[in-house]
């Protein structure tokens, strides 16, 4: 049978539907290829969420023809979600164009691309999540940890983002579909399970009206397993206390949150169709901090907004002084057709734009290095993702680390990729940790 190699882009949602992709292609006899050189078609799964993202995924495409002249080239993902047609007609380097709206789709696209067919697939979004729609037996994260993509599609509308327009409104998946994934995945041997999605507040708001995500992690909870459950990517002006209590309880639910702020002056979020302030924000932190003291928070930042006076940048200067978060990303706003604020005046010029970003950065630096310090001779599990024999090194994730976007702890010991290791941390290195081994469960 020919085989395939997936040339990943964008962020951990796109990854799960890559795995998907994956995972229909085996099923369907296709070989998975280890290098993109023994392939017969290379699939490209893009990004297009933003301007850099857009070009990085148009370059690998421009990129993978000019380095596999013989190769068929198939483009999926949110880029070919979001322009489908001028991707078919423009980008003649591609033999397919297939969207993210059914996956289930794409071995058929596969098999007519390799008859020789120039082929463009790309159905709107469903208005529903199909049941048991993830099987995944292919994972692309590092052993032990997997995520689990418990909602698609977003119906916030913020004013800047374009993923409604790419991956629709918000459907989500039920309880019981999610928990059958999870127990699968714990079969299979995995510990740290990241539950994603663009915003979990508003997980189950489409099926019953309101947030579920507490009867989610508390049906999670129940699952008499050795494992931890982690949460991304909460909207800070729904975000869900009553997930707090629950999480309290069980030991098992990271205590770390990815809250994107985006901003913090009132004129700018409403801009945003955001609703939040400054106030409002630093209370829901405190909230947050006093429930779960040893909580770890993360955030984005967003700079450079049509509107965004020095006088809301102060703003967002001052609420990150008193926020102390402990991981912050800061972007400068991407001007993105048919968002609505592509028509936003006045704009800022990029140069401006670029230097909040850099003074941004360049506090949270410290802030960060403060932050990190409190964890000095604490002793917590760590899931290991790389071990380096020769030099009796691993590189490992505790709770207050997420996967690929934080740093991360350096264990001086020999350990199993997968296996969950206790380690004292002993040092700040930068943003990672020094850690010392104190005992190992196998994986
Ligand atoms: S909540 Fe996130 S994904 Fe949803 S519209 Fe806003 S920025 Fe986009």
């Amino acid at each position: 049978m020919p085989s395939f190699y997936i040339d990943q882009h964008g962020c951990a949602k796109n990854q799960v539907d890559g795995e998907e992709i994956a995972s229909r292609l085996l099923d369907a006899g296709y070989l998975q290829a280890p290098s993109p050189e023994q392939a017969d078609v290379v699939i490209i799964n893009t990004c297009g969420f933003i301007e850099d993202a857009k070009k990085e995924s148009i370059n690998a495409i421009i990129d993978a023809r000019r380095s596999w002249a013989s190769k068929k080239i198939v483009v999926a993902g949110c880029l070919s979600q979001r322009y489908p047609k001028e991707l078919f007609d423009d980008l003649t380097e591609a033999d397919g164009i297939a969207g993210n709206a059914d996956l289930s789709l794409l071995p058929s696209v596969i098999d007519r691309v390799l008859a020789g067919e120039r082929v463009l697939v790309c159905p709107p979004q469903p208005t529903v999540m199909p049941a048991a729609h993830y099987r995944r037996s292919t994972l692309f994260d590092y052993p032990g940890t997997a995520h689990i993509k418990i909602t698609e599609g977003c119906s916030n509308h913020c004013s800047y983002c374009a993923i409604p327009l790419i991956r629709g409104e918000l459907r989500s998946r039920t309880i019981d579909d999610i928990v059958a994934e999870a127990r699968s995945l714990l079969d299979r041997g995995v510990f740290e399970i990241v539950l994603i999605g663009q915003d979990l507040g508003n997980y189950g708001r489409d099926l019953e009206g309101r947030c579920m995500l507490a009867d989610l992690l508390a049906s999670l909870g129940a699952i008499d397993r050795d494992f931890r459950i982690r949460v991304m990517y909460l909207h800070p002006d729904h975000f869900p206390l009553d997930i707090l209590p629950v999480m309290k309880r069980d030991p098992r639910m990271a205590h770390y949150f990815d809250i994107p702020f985006q901003h913090a002056s009132a004129h700018v979020l409403q801009a945003m169709n955001r609703r939040g302030d400054r106030t409002q924000y630093l209370d829901l932190l405190a909230r947050i901090r006093d429930a779960l003291p040893d909580v770890m928070l993360r955030s984005t930042f967003l700079v450079g907004f049509p509107g965004e006076t020095e006088s809301d940048f102060e703003e967002l200067l001052a609420f990150q002084e008193q926020a102390k978060l402990d991981w912050l990303g800061a972007f400068t706003w991407s001007r993105e057709e048919h968002t609505p604020a592509y028509a936003m005046k006045p704009r800022v010029p990029a140069s401006v734009a670029r230097q909040r970003k850099a003074r941004i950065e360049e506090m949270q630096q410290s802030i960060t290095s403060a932050q990190l310090h409190r964890f000095v001779n604490v002793v917590d599990r760590f899931i290991v993702e790389e071990a380096f024999e020769h030099d009796d090194l691993c590189i490992a994730r505790g709770y207050m680390q997420a996967p690929d976007v934080d740093g991360v702890t350096l264990i001086h010991a020999s350990c199993t990729p997968g296996s969950v290791v206790t380690a004292r941390i002993i040092a700040i290195n930068g943003v990672d940790f020094n850690a010392r081994l104190e005992y190992t469960r196998s994986p």
